[in-house]
């Protein structure tokens, strides 16, 4: 686009996307693809436009196989000034420095909305979850079996809750499934063992992670230095890392 239709361009001048599309093809700087994939083609095709393309337009993406035909993708909102100055509906036609200026002079000049002070309302209905761990250390009874939450909470520092249940469910479901083929039940008399190797890993990792991230004890306190140190030595020692990032993936032995 020449800067002259820049200066003589009149924009809309509203925050709304579908009129900043309409003032971006007028400035013929918006594309359109039509039916390229997310996965192999959305990225690639903006990363190649910006690094060929001296101007690079903004590009909306349409009919994405797979998704609602009625959700579009927009890329490269603002990688050219006028774009930039439209979006800040400033004059189209400013050079980079001009354009700063203009910005940091309508920083200055804006004026914040009054705070209007409140003393009442959902925000501060506030509370601290608590981190609390609860065991059941088997999981049959007869013909009753227990898995989840039902048996077991972690503290979710270790986002270890959920893939714990799902753990339990397919050891539990394994073990059925054998007994129904063939009423063989030594997968279901062994399911509370096998699934309470990784649930006490888990609860000792999460354990773990509760007393590494959360304050503990008054700063300068012993308990708080012994705190410290464990978290400096994660950050010296590989070997201790990966202690951490092997127990936080989940270990796929147990
Ligand atoms: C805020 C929060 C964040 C979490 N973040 C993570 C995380 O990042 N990663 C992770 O791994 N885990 C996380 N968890 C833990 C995870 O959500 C639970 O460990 C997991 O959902 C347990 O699955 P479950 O099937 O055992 O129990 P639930 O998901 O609680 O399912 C039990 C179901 O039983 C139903 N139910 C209860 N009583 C009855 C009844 N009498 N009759 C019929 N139905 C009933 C309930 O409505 C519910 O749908 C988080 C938990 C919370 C609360």
């Amino acid at each position: 686009m020449s800067t002259a239709v820049a200066t003589q361009m009149k924009t809309t001048g509203t925050c709304d996307l579908r009129e900043w599309l309409k003032d971006v093809k007028r400035l013929e700087q918006l594309e359109q693809i039509s039916g390229a994939h997310w996965d192999l083609e959305l990225g690639a095709l903006t990363e190649i436009i910006l690094e060929r393309i001296a101007t690079p337009p903004a590009v909306v993406f349409d009919n994405v196989p797979g998704f609602d035909p009625n959700r579009r993708v927009l890329v490269n909102m603002l990688e050219t000034l006028e774009r930039t100055a439209l979006t800040l509906n400033l004059p189209l036609d400013l050079k980079i420095i001009p354009l700063i200026d203009a910005l940091r002079a309508r920083l200055r000049a804006m004026q914040p909305i009054t705070a209007n002070v409140v003393s009442d309302g959902p925000i501060f209905e506030k509370a601290i979850t608590p981190m609390r761990s609860f065991m059941i250390d088997n999981l049959q009874c007869g013909r009753l079996f227990l898995a989840g939450d039902a048996a077991h909470i972690v503290p979710p520092t270790g986002g270890k809750g959920l893939n714990l249940a799902v753990a339990d469910v397919k050891w539990l479901s394994d073990a059925i499934v054998q007994f129904y083929k063939s009423t063989d039940e030594r997968l279901l008399n062994a399911y509370s063992t096998n699934a309470l190797r990784r649930i006490w890993r888990a609860q000792d990792f999460s354990n773990f992670m509760t007393n590494l991230f959360h304050k503990q004890a008054s700063q300068g306190s012993f308990e708080y230095h012994l705190q410290k140190s464990k978290f400096d030595y994660i950050r010296l020692s590989k070997a201790y890392a990966t202690t951490l990032a092997e127990n936080y993936v989940g270990l796929k032995e147990i």
